[in-house]
Order: structure tokens, then sequence, then C-alpha cells
């Protein structure tokens, strides 16, 4: 099993709090953004790349808000906005329909292009090199966490302890284990279905008693563990954190 994986892995499984998934695919996720807004900028392959995708909205986002690097960032976009426009333009001009006329007869085939001219402009936003080797490493990672299930009890215990695995990064843990053999599959889905069925139970809870606690009847009840109930749910639904945290809710109760 590849090391460079399992060192990443077990830090992130002997922090607490949250999903142990998602602090993986936040440190990955800073080190491409770094990638992309350091000496990699200049490299041709690389540029070859970013011309063609850009990046999503979610990491144009987040390279607009790491300000290390703004020459590099215009460099790439400049670039990037000559190759979409160079490609897009021609298309896009050549889908105007001509109005029909005397000598024009209506002709239908506007519809079609005027779709492929939307398809082309989907696609080519939506393209992102973080996002695909983030998903890439996401793979080695989830692999890895289903091999040290079964070769080592010490990270097998922190599995079964974390506070829990988000939904998206359940669904990933699922499909890994639909790659094993019946008998592994067996122990490392109890896992999961111990942790998952917990967290529901406790989130419920919490959230339910948080609701409570605006009944004027139960004021002067402590909060307990419900104040950031909601959340935690919010982090344990979706697997980006970026707003869920106490400090974005300005009115808390
Ligand atoms: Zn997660
Ligand atoms: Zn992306």
């Amino acid at each position: 099993m590849e090391k460079i994986y399992m060192i990443p892995v077990n830090d992130a499984y002997n922090e607490h709090g949250g999903c142990p998934i998602c602090r993986l695919r936040e440190k990955a996720e800073n080190n491409y953004l770094e990638y992309y807004l350091g000496p990699s900028l200049m490299e041709p392959d690389t540029r070859k790349i970013t011309n063609k995708t850009g990046f999503c909205p979610v990491h144009m986002g987040k390279l607009n808000k790491a300000v290390t690097n703004r020459l590099g960032l215009g460099l790439v976009m400049h670039t990037h906005l000559k190759d979409f426009n160079e490609d897009l333009n021609p298309r896009l001009k050549s889908a105007i329909p001509a109005k029909a006329g005397l000598l024009k007869g209506r002709n239908p085939d506007y519809k079609q292009k005027l779709n492929n001219v939307a398809d082309l402009l989907e696609k080519r936003i939506s393209l992102c090199p973080i996002c695909d080797n983030l998903n890439d490493a996401m793979g080695h990672y989830v692999e890895v966490i289903c091999w040290m299930f079964s070769h080592d009890k010490d990270f097998k215990d922190k599995f079964i302890n974390a506070e829990f695995h988000c939904l998206p990064h359940t669904a990933l843990l699922l499909r890994q284990a639909a790659k094993l053999s019946q008998n592994d599959a067996a122990d490392f889905v109890e896992a999961i279905y111990a942790n998952n069925t917990a967290t529901f139970d406790a989130l419920i809870s919490d959230v339910e008693y948080f609701t409570l606690k605006f009944d004027y009847r139960n004021t002067d009840k402590p909060w307990g563990t419900s104040k950031n109930s909601i959340q935690r749910s919010m982090r344990f639904l979706s697997s980006d954190g970026r707003d869920f945290d106490e400090q974005q809710s300005k009115k808390q109760s």
C-alpha cells in the first residue's frame, strides 16, 4: 500500500472532531490550490491544461481568496480567456439564426446550433484540474482507508470511533466497500453502519432539543450539546464546510 497516502490518512484520523475524510480533502485541496498558484503556472504543460479548463466556480473563488500570486492568476486567466474566446466565438457567430425573408425560408437548424453552443459552454465552465486532481487523490485515500481498516488494528479502532463520516464521504466509502470481497466488506460496512446510525440519532436528538429551547418554558434549561447542532448537522450532510462553522451563524439563538 502506498505510504504517501497512509501518513495523511493516519494524521486525519488522529485528529478529533468532524469527518476525517473532510480533513484529508481540505489538506489536499489546499495543496492543489498552492500548486496552481505556484511555479507550475509557468510550466507549458500545466498551462496547456489550464488554458483549456480554467477552474470551476468553487476553485476560482478559492484562488481569488488566496492572494499570494495575483500576477500568476492574471497570466493564467489571460491565456484561458483567449483560448475560450477562440473556441466559442466562431461557433457563436455561426449560430446566429438567419432572418427568414422572401428569399430565405425558415430553417429550424438554428435551434440545434444554439443548443450545441450552450452544451459547449456548460461543459467548458465545469472543467477544473483542481477538481480532477482532488477526485483522484480522494480515490487513493479511500482505497488506503479500506486497506488499513482490515490490516491495522489501531487504525480500525480510530475508524470506528471517528466523530462521524459525512454523508458524501460515506458514499465514497460504500463504493470502495463494493470492490471488496463479501467477508471484508461485511466488517467494514458494519463499522460504517454503526457510526452512521449513532450520528443520525445524536443529531436528530440534539436538533430537536435545539428547537425546544425556543419554548419559553425551556429558556433556563442548559443547551447541553445542542447549541451547535445545526452546524454539526450541516457538516454531516455535506462534505463542504465552508459556511457551516459556528462563527458564520451570527444569531446562534
Ligand atoms: Zn467528509
Ligand atoms: Zn474545481
